[in-house]
């Protein structure tokens, strides 16, 4: 026989399992199963990052549905991967050789991607192993990464395919420009922060004499201006249109023009417009045709064009600027301004608008068709508020900016001929001009944005653009588990790669999960020093807890506010099913679980009843997605029925003999398996380790079928009457409480009133006495020296003489009763107190009524107590 530690100790436990689910290939899917498919693509981590606790969210929910929809009898795929994560990998490396003193520059393309690759070897193995250790239920043998050979060959056919359409192009665009990067950044890759900065007001000479007054933000983009612009309903400029103004500093004349996009109300309700470093003045500035004068390089520093400025970094510039204008007096005034700053979200530095070449995808057909399936109801949000932003993201789309200026990624499959021009997209490498044939060919330097490979992930994991097996068996995909921020970036582009590429949706349900916050509602994040290590936390508590404790304090769609608290909790539930396994595997001798063919007490058919009842209702959950629902479903009956009542209850049929313990015993393994596996989605490791100790078993548990609701067996008759009877223990059991009845002495307890009620107590006289010592159940009343609780019909009387001293109570009683009257006098006159009420915050105001309602009641009771008592 087994010796079962009586402490659960889960870190080889869990290893244990880990192993055995992937030397049995568990979850390895077999594409051509007959079995109904289910499919996740897992949202594949960065490469370079190591898992956080969001990512522990994620991935356990992802799981959770997983194993769920196994048991239910789907053959189930869960395809993992890695992202190479272009700019947060580039900037790694980089960073690894500024350390050695050196650019990317000075070691060129190839040696830097060797580098590139070395370190992604390494981090791959880390965020793997990380993966694994949380005991994730995803099929490694189909693994993928989205710079592997097959998935390149995705990216160069999806960018070909989208050329050849016309929906590729190549353009002189003002786009964000991170110079700490390097690169250009997408829209949604900027993050806006307000700040405090000036509003500096510049007198701009008028060629006929007089001035406009201009204000600006950023004086030193002064010196590429090529206009001044006002609104044309504005009265008090409407004589100025037309004219010439002399650009101060730079002496170069530039028109004053009417825009209705100038914003009358902003300064002055004159702007200057630099056509070239802001995106609102690219856009006025085509419209009225005004050059583009580039002034700020690519790495932040003025170039040749700012005059003596030429060479300086922009905010040295902007000093500089600032002082020759104010020993001009072209400096009418400054004032303190909060505004808007887009921030480079890789790396935190101020984006500079820059007007460069790149490469960009029309967006606009693409979003109609990703607008129409949502709205369809083809692809379902959770929660379905979301479909509010995915719309308005999509009405307003602008096309997307695909290059940047990097080397780790996808090289852009263009060629460009070096004699005569000719710019050629192709599958394979181009080495002869198609038009003039000669081999001087360069390809395109930029790199594919990373999440124009991401967006083909749950088809191009499959095979695509191959018509694979398990494209066929897979995809669509059912389910997508992601983080909200990331809707935009991927979600949105990944229907719309999906219609266009295999004109199908990727996925029919996206799941939005919360994002992870501490105690003071703030992200988690390194630098905060707020964010655990999820690897620490395991070898603390074990994954089963971690993951049980993340779910439990997870509200769909909801924002996740972590305590490590939270992990103590879902440890503490493991104890407790650890306890109850092995009381049971204690008390049954080689018994089959079965609730079949055996009679059946009331409190078996009480259990049974609401193991079914949670059957049902965690299903439920689980198929709407509200895993925490179903958790707490799941923790809540287990604890507080099945092991606070139910082992309770039949404690006194163990003690009774042989037959009527394994009758007992049939019950108790029969709801054990239940729960076991309804646990098994959330707590795998535990669940497999008890289950196989229980039933001797090699199969996993995950091959278990799902607990098969049988409607028969829920009986709402028999939960009132078995919850009748714990509602009196309960009360019996506060009464020896409150009067400290020592727990040896026995009771006895008279009833009046509902004579079916008597008679069912009458019935379940074993486990009362059992759990309350009342020994004797009297029909009558006592008016004097006892203890009363009225219950649904029947008055309970509870002799107290003799087993307490009445007197000494009765004073203790009313000395408390006098002092809560004291109390609820003093409440009530605080809350009578009009300048109390106007004066005091509404959270004391409400606390004082609060407690005021409280102590009613105490003394309520007492009262009650007293009056019993006689
Ligand atoms: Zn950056
Ligand atoms: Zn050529």
């Amino acid at each position: 026989m087994l010796k079962i530690p009586s402490r659960y100790e889960p870190s080889d436990v869990e290893e244990k399992w880990i192993r055995f689910w992937e030397e049995k290939k568990t979850f390895v899917a077999k594409a051509d199963s007959k079995k109904p498919k289910y499919t996740i693509v897992l949202p594949p981590p960065n490469v370079t990052g190591i898992l956080t606790l969001g990512h522990v969210l994620n991935m356990t929910i992802q799981d959770v549905l997983i194993r769920f929809k196994k048991m239910q009898g789907y053959e189930v795929l869960w395809l993992p991967g890695t992202d190479h994560a272009g700019i947060a990998t580039s900037n790694k490396v980089e960073e690894k050789l500024r350390k050695e003193g050196k650019t990317r520059f000075d070691i060129g393309r190839e040696k830097f991607l060797e580098e590139a690759w070395k370190w992604k070897e390494e981090y791959h193995k880390r965020i793997t192993s990380q993966m694994k250790r949380l005991g994730l239920s995803v099929d490694w043998t189909r693994e993928r990464f989205t710079m592997d050979e097959a998935y390149s060959k995705a990216v160069k056919e999806a960018f070909v395919r989208l050329y050849e359409k016309g929906y590729i192009y190549r353009g002189e665009y003002i786009v964000n420009y991170c110079p700490r990067c390097g690169t250009v950044i997408s829209n949604e890759e900027v993050e806006y922060r307000e700040e405090e900065g000036n509003l500096w007001y510049i007198r701009y000479p008028l060629k006929d004499g007089g001035y406009l007054v201009v204000a600006t933000t950023r004086p030193e983009t002064m010196l590429g201006d090529t206009g001044v612009a006002v609104n044309p309903n504005d009265k008090r400029y409407r004589e100025f249109v037309g004219k010439t103004v002399i650009l101060p500093l730079v002496n170069r004349e530039i028109p004053v023009i009417a825009d209705p996009h100038v914003d009358m109300e902003f300064g002055t309700g004159v702007v200057k417009i630099t056509p070239a470093h802001d995106p609102d003045d690219f856009r006025i500035g085509k419209k009225h045709g005004l050059p583009l004068v580039v002034v700020i390089d690519d790495k932040g520093y003025i170039n040749e064009n700012g005059g003596k400025y030429a060479g300086l970094e922009r905010y040295e510039a902007r000093k500089r600027v600032v002082e020759d204008l104010k020993s001009l007096d072209l400096i009418e005034r400054i004032e303190r301004h909060t505004h808007s700053v887009g921030h480079c979200s890789r790396c935190g530095t101020t984006i500079e608008p820059y007007v460069s070449m790149q490469w960009f995808v029309k967006m606009e057909d693409m979003a109609r068709r990703a607008r129409k399936v949502v709205e369809e109801g083809k692809v379902n949000f959770y929660l379905p508020r979301w479909k509010k932003v995915y719309y308005h993201w999509l009405d307003n789309i602008v096309d997307w900016v695909i290059s940047r200026q990097l080397w780790w990624g996808h090289r852009i499959p263009v060629y460009y001929c070096n004699d005569c021009g000719e710019v050629m997209v192709s599958r394979d490498e181009v080495k002869k001009c198609t038009k003039c044939g000669s081999e001087n060919i360069t390809q395109e330097e930029d790199v594919l944005d990373t999440w124009f490979s991401s967006w083909l992930w749950p088809f191009a994991t499959l095979g695509w653009p191959e018509e694979t097996e398990d494209l066929e068996a897979f995809f669509p995909t059912d389910t997508l588990v992601t983080g909200w921020d990331i809707i935009f970036l991927w979600v949105a582009r990944m229907i719309m790669a999906s219609l266009e590429f295999t004109n199908d949706i990727p996925f029919r349900d996206v799941y939005f999960n919360g994002m992870v916050r501490d105690e003071k509602r703030r992200k988690l994040s390194k630098s905060l020093g707020n964010s655990p290590d999820p690897m620490e936390l395991i070898k603390k508590y074990g994954s089963d807890a971690l993951r049980l404790g993340m779910m439990l304090i997870t509200p769909e769609g909801q924002d996740v506010i972590y305590t490590e608290k939270s992990i103590e909790i879902g440890r503490n539930f493991l104890n407790k099913l650890w306890n109850a396994f092995r009381f049971i595997d204690m008390n049954r001798t080689d018994v089959e679980p079965s609730i079949e063919d055996i009679y059946l007490t009331r409190i078996d058919r009480w259990i049974i009843s609401r193991t079914m009842k949670t059957i049902r209702e965690v299903e439920n959950h689980l198929n709407n997605f509200r895993v925490n629902d179903a958790v707490r479903l799941i923790y809540d009956r287990f604890w507080f029925e099945f092991c606070d009542w139910y082992l309770e209850m039949i404690k006194p049929s163990i003690g009774k003999g042989e037959e009527e313990r394994e009758r007992s015993m049939k019950v108790a393994l029969w709801v054990m398996s239940q729960f076991l596996k309804m646990l098994n989605p959330f707590i795998p490791c535990i669940a497999e380790e008890i289950y196989h100790i229980l039933f001797e078993t090699e199969r996993s548990l995950s091959e278990e079928e799902w607990p098969v609701y049988e409607k028969t067996l829920e009986d709402e008759d028999v939960e009132d009457e078995v919850s009748f009877v714990m509602e009196f223990v309960e009360n019996v059991r506060n009464v020896r409480g409150e009067f400290k009845i020592h727990p040896s002495v026995d009771l006895t307890v008279f009833l009046d009133g509902d004579e079916g009620k008597m008679k069912l107590l009458e019935e379940e006289m074993p486990w009362i006495v059992h759990l309350t010592r009342v020994r004797k159940l009297e029909k009558g009343t006592r008016r004097t020296e006892s203890a009363f609780f009225g219950l649904k019909g029947l008055d309970v009387y509870v002799p107290l003489e003799g087993l307490i001293d009445v007197d000494k109570e009765r004073e203790r009683l009313r000395k408390e009763y006098d002092k809560l009257v004291k109390e609820i006098e003093k409440l009530e006159g605080r809350l009578s107190n009009e300048e109390f009420l106007k004066k005091a915050p509404e959270k004391v105001v409400n606390s004082a009524k609060e407690k005021l309602e409280y102590f009613r009641e105490k003394a309520e009771k007492i009262n009650e107590m007293l009056r019993h008592l006689g």
